[in-house]
């Protein structure tokens, strides 16, 4: 029987463990994660805001393992031998493989930026998006019980896909914060710091700042142009433009990091040929180094001959690398020639809030309620994909119908 180890549950790993589930060779799977449970990572933002609870964006692992081909183990990956095949996971024997599959998803980047750790909240995982939620609920009762309005005041450092995203929940999620505070909603001030000043680069700059300007709207503070140096309690430094000595200031009491991620520290930690945490696959998606080793997923960079650039990490490339790993190791399996990895985006949509969104879908650019629509079409395709229609069927977004 092949022995197939599949290194975390996330987009990727859940679609390769389908795949190869679903499949009549003689496999049998060992599944990794540190969590019992699988996220839906894009998704983070709603609860960090507190506009999803945090059961709505994950489902129990145990739900997708089909326990006649495949084991679970809930453990933290230490270290990856791929000279001698095996796999150290915490308090386990270790595991041998004959496939690996590398899915082991992203960490938050602080590029060294001096105070990020001490004084600033990531929203990497669930429990730090249940953390920011947690944290804004304190800080207005503290509003409460001093009157400082500092506590009232929520900062998002980089405004990428993530950063936009989660100002977009926090704006929708001003009601409810100000109610706490018992204050009204134009009260809750909300800022970013953007070190570019031209916002969402993937998308044509019209519909950015179709996007920028509905939030500027909502009464977003945006500061963009102004790279951040350092993050002391309750304040950020930047720098304005190209001005090294041009030094400005914003502060409050929530500061969430959302600057950019790089791939797990394991890949560095293994040996892998990576640079940030990715490694620059073949187009089969095996590592460069051992062609029995899949990676895919965030910690994986697939070259995208049409850019000249690597493709970026998002939930949907995962998915079709993870199916495409699955899909080489039965090639492999067979003694077939394996298959090159393609992509063909169904759409890239940012939401602004739970009933706002806009981005491309093929090429057609959406606004408005109807690309919410469309977000909301992307994320049950995902959970689907990730989770089958059970999930779908209790954890979907089908909102949209009133
Ligand atoms: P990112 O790297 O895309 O964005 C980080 C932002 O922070 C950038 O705009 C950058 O200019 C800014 N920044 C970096 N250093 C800074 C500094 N010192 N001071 C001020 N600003 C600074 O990171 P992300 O938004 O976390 O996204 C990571 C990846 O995940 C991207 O590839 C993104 O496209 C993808 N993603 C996709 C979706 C989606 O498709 N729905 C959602 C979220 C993320």
């Amino acid at each position: 029987m092949t022995e197939v180890v599949i290194l975390g549950a996330g987009y990727a790993g859940l679609r390769t463990l389908g795949a190869l589930q679903k499949s009549k060779e003689d496999i049998h799977v060992t599944l990794v994660d540190r969590n019992e449970y699988h996220y839906e990572a894009a998704d983070l933002h709603e609860v960090a805001a507190g506009t999803q609870e945090r059961e709505r964006i994950l489902f129990n692992i145990s739900d997708v393992v089909d326990p006649d081909k495949t084991t679970f183990i809930q453990g933290t990956v230490v270290n990856i031998d791929r000279e001698q095949k095996t796999v150290k996971v915490t308090n386990q024997p270790e595991l041998r493989y004959d496939y690996l599959v590398v899915a082991l998803g992203f960490v938050s980047e602080s590029f060294g930026i001096p105070g990020v750790d001490e004084n600033a909240l990531s929203m990497v995982d669930v429990d730090q998006a249940v953390g920011i939620r947690e944290h804004l609920e304190k800080q207005m009762n503290e509003y409460t019980r001093t009157q400082d309005e500092e506590y009232l005041k929520i900062i998002v450092c980089g405004m990428g896909f993530t950063g936009f995203e989660l100002v977009g929940a926090l704006v929708e999620a001003r009601p409810q914060l100000a109610k706490l505070a018992g204050v009204s909603a134009d009260k809750i001030k909300i800022a970013s710091v953007e070190a570019s000043t031209r916002l969402l680069p993937m998308f044509p700059e019209k519909l950015a700042d179709y996007g920028s300007k509905h939030l500027a709207d909502w009464g977003v503070e945006m500061l963009t142009g102004k790279r951040i140096l350092e993050i002391k309690p309750d304040t950020v430094v930047y720098q304005n433009g190209d001005d090294e000595n041009d030094r400005g200031e914003v502060t409050a009491k929530t500061i969430i990091w959302t600057t950019g991620v790089r791939g797990s520290k394991v890949m560095t930690d293994a040996g892998f040929s990576e640079k940030r945490g990715r490694v620059m696959v073949n187009k089969d998606l095996t590592d460069p180094d051992y062609d029995n080793v899949f990676i895919v997923g965030d910690v994986a960079a697939a070259m995208d001959e049409d850019s000249g650039r690597p493709y970026p990490t998002t939930a949907q490339i995962s998915l079709v690398m993870g199916h495409l790993a699955a899909e080489n190791i039965i090639h492999k399996v067979n003694n077939e020639a394996t298959k090159e990895f393609t992509f063909k985006s169904l759409g890239t949509v940012a939401s602004i809030g739970n009933t706002h969104a806009f981005g491309l879908v093929g090429k057609t650019a959406v606004k408005g309620y109807a690309a919410s629509v469309a977000k909301k079409g992307i994320m049950d395709k995902s959970l689907l994909e990730t989770g089958g229609m059970k999930e779908v069927l209790s954890k979907g977004r089908f909102d949209f119908y009133h």
